[in-house]
C-alpha cells in the first residue's frame, strides 16, 4: 500500500478545500485556536509513520480522552462500569440532558458527556490519585512522559461547565453519581484538557489496533476481549449524533473531540489521527472527517 502517496494526495486536496465549520467557542479558550491548522499522522503496524502538516503540534484532546478513561475503568473493573452506563448510540448531541431524564439517569454510552462523567465518578472511587493515574496511563501507552494538561483550557472549561454540572446533578438525583459533583466535574475537565499531537494520539491508539499490546515491546496493557468491546463502542458511539455518518463515510472505529481532533483505528493495520479545529454542526472536525474518508477510499480498505 502506497501510504506516502495517499497522504500526499490528501494533503493537496485539503490545502484548497473550502470549509464552513466553526472552531468551538463554548469553551472560550478553545476559540483562540487558529482555524487553518491541519495535521495528519498515520502509524502503520507494518510500515511505520506517515504524516503531514501540524501533526506534531499539541492540541486539546477533549472527548478523545473518554476512550482512555473507559480503558482505565475496564482494566480496573472489567464489565462492571456497564451496570451504570449503557452501550447504545445516543442519537443526541454530546451534552444532551433529555434522554437522561426518561432513562432514569443511566447514560446511553461512555462517550457522551453524561456517560463519561459516570466513568469519571467510577475512577475517582477506585483510584487514590486519579489525575496522576490518568496521566501515567497516557505516558505508558505513548512512551512520552511530557504529556500533560493545558491549564488555561482547564480553567476556562471549569468556568463554563454549567451543562456538565446539570448532567451530574440530574444523575446524582437518580443515585448514579456517588462522589461530590465538584470533584467529578474537576476530574472530568482535567482529562478533557490534556494536550497531545496527532503523532502522540496515533501512538497511544496503537493499543486499540494491536489487540491491547504496546507496539514497541508487545507488552499487554489490556486484554483483547476488552479491546474488542472498546472498539465496538467507538464504532457505534464515537461521533456524538453523527456516529452513523462517520461509519458510512469512513468505516473505522474512532473518537472525536471538540478541539478538532479525530483518532481512528483499523484493527491489525494502523492508528490514524487528524486535527483541524473547524467543527461541523454535529461537533466533529469537518476537514478531519474528509481526510479520513479519503484515506479509506484511496486505500480501498476499511473494516467493512
Ligand atoms: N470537555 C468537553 C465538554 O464536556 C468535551 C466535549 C467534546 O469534546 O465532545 O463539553
Amino acid at each position: 500500500m502506497e501510504y506516502r502517496e495517499i497522504l500526499r494526495i490528501i494533503e493537496s486536496e485539503i490545502s484548497t478545500m473550502p470549509y464552513s465549520g466553526k472552531v468551538a467557542s463554548y469553551i472560550p479558550e478553545l476559540a483562540r485556536i487558529e482555524a487553518e491548522k491541519f495535521g495528519m499522522h498515520l502509524y502503520c503496524i507494518d510500515s511505520g509513520h506517515y504524516h503531514f502538516g501540524n501533526s506534531e503540534e499539541r492540541f486539546s484532546i477533549q472527548s478523545i480522552s473518554k476512550v482512555f478513561a473507559l480503558t482505565i475503568a475496564m482494566s480496573l473493573l472489567g464489565d462492571t462500569p456497564f451496570n451504570r452506563v449503557d452501550v447504545e448510540p445516543s442519537g443526541d448531541p454530546f451534552n444532551s440532558l433529555i434522554q437522561l431524564e426518561y432513562e432514569n439517569g443511566i447514560p446511553r454510552n461512555p462517550f457522551i458527556n453524561a456517560g463519561a462523567l459516570v466513568i469519571s465518578d467510577i475512577l475517582i472511587s477506585n483510584l487514590e490519585d486519579p489525575k496522576q493515574h490518568f496521566l501515567e496511563f497516557i505516558h505508558k501507552i505513548t512512551g512520552n512522559n511530557s504529556i500533560t494538561i493545558n491549564t488555561k483550557v482547564y480553567e476556562s472549561e471549569m468556568r463554563h461547565s454549567h451543562r456538565n454540572a446539570a448532567l451530574l446533578n440530574l444523575m446524582k438525583s437518580f443515585g448514579n453519581i456517588t462522589n461530590d459533583i465538584e470533584a467529578v466535574l474537576d476530574f472530568y475537565t482535567f482529562q478533557c484538557s490534556i494536550e497531545m499531537s496527532c503523532k502522540e494520539l496515533s501512538t497511544a491508539f496503537m493499543i486499540y489496533a494491536n489487540k491491547g499490546k504496546l507496539i514497541n515491546n508487545e507488552i499487554e496493557v489490556i486484554g483483547p476481549r476488552k479491546i474488542k468491546r472498546i472498539n465496538a463502542i467507538m464504532q457505534t458511539c464515537g461521533f456524538y449524533d453523527e456516529a452513523g455518518e462517520f461509519s458510512f463515510r469512513v468505516g473505522l472505529p474512532g473518537k472525536s473531540g471538540v478541539g478538532g481532533g479525530i483518532t481512528a483505528i483499523h484493527p491489525g493495520q494502523y492508528a490514524v489521527s487528524v486535527w483541524s479545529p473547524p467543527l461541523n454542526p454535529k461537533g466533529n472536525s469537518e476537514l478531519g472527517m474528509y481526510a479520513l474518508e479519503r484515506l479509506t477510499t484511496l486505500t480501498g480498505l476499511s473494516i467493512f
